[in-house]
């Protein structure tokens, strides 16, 4: 059957001696694969689209189970140019397309991660300097989507809230008070102080387009990153596989 999908493009590679294949996450099924027959034949326009960040409205031959479908047409409904004219935008935006590339499996649609993989993008595009809170708010949210977010504002174990500071422990996964924690003193345990923790419940209920109006010092930033990005290197594997990753923590640490 033929279907009508949005779709952003996570990723793209040639394919045969005329074709590609694109990696899309689309708002209908999640991510999928798609294959563009003979679009690198000499005057095809439907290859200048086909770029990662662009959002497309893509019509295809879909069939479940299938491992790739095949576009039909498509058209071009924001190409986020400005995100490739920034340097912390390129850095910050690649990085956004291939997590999701890496950690979703083909076919599990989810609008909100959908929605807010568009939002960020968005954001990224848009000339600010708050491309470090931007991903911070898209990693939160994406944790929180994928289930894996908890409550941090009590302890994992014995549920106290946190007063002055909670202790992320990497054999336990999760924050925990530091009594709870005892004596293990892990190099990879993190401390999070609670003014980062107010600044991520403050993440969790605002929205993207309020966020220009928050205000925090990059080391706080920084050790949010650390955090963030820590717990979800622990409770992902595919995280540790995500190509150019470092890139974004230079982005916290020089800035
Ligand atoms: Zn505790």
């Amino acid at each position: 059957m033929i279907l009508s999908s949005k779709g952003i493009i996570l990723k793209v590679f040639p394919y045969s001696n005329t074709s590609v294949i694109c990696n899309v996450f689309t708002d209908s099924h999640g991510k999928l694969t798609f294959i563009a027959k003979g679009v690198r034949k000499p005057k095809n326009p439907l290859l200048s689209i086909l770029q990662p960040f662009n959002l497309l409205q893509l019509h295809y031959y879909y069939k479940k189970n299938r491992s790739m479908q095949l576009i039909k047409e498509a058209d071009i409904l924001i190409s986020f140019d400005n995100i490739r004219n920034n340097f912390s935008s390129i850095i910050v935006g690649s990085n956004i397309i291939n997590i999701i590339n890496r950690i979703f499996e083909q076919g599990y649609s989810n609008e909100i991660v959908f929605r807010l993989i568009y939002k960020t993008l968005h954001r990224l595009s848009d000339k600010n300097d708050k491309n470090k809170v931007f991903f911070i708010f898209f990693i939160f949210h994406l944790l929180k989507q994928l289930g894996l977010m908890p409550n941090i504002n009590r302890c994992y174990l014995c549920n106290s809230l946190f007063l002055n500071t909670g202790i992320f422990s990497y054999s336990l996964k999760s924050l925990v008070c530091s009594s709870c924690n005892g004596h293990d003193l892990s190099e990879f345990n993190i401390n999070v102080n609670i003014e980062n923790i107010q600044f991520l419940n403050l993440i969790d209920k605002t929205n993207i387009n309020e966020i220009l109006e928050l205000s925090i010092t990059p080391k706080r930033l920084y050790e949010i990153y650390i955090f963030l990005i820590s717990f979800m290197r622990c409770h992902i594997q595919y995280m540790n596989n995500i190509k150019g990753i470092e890139e974004v923590e230079k982005i916290y640490y020089e800035h």
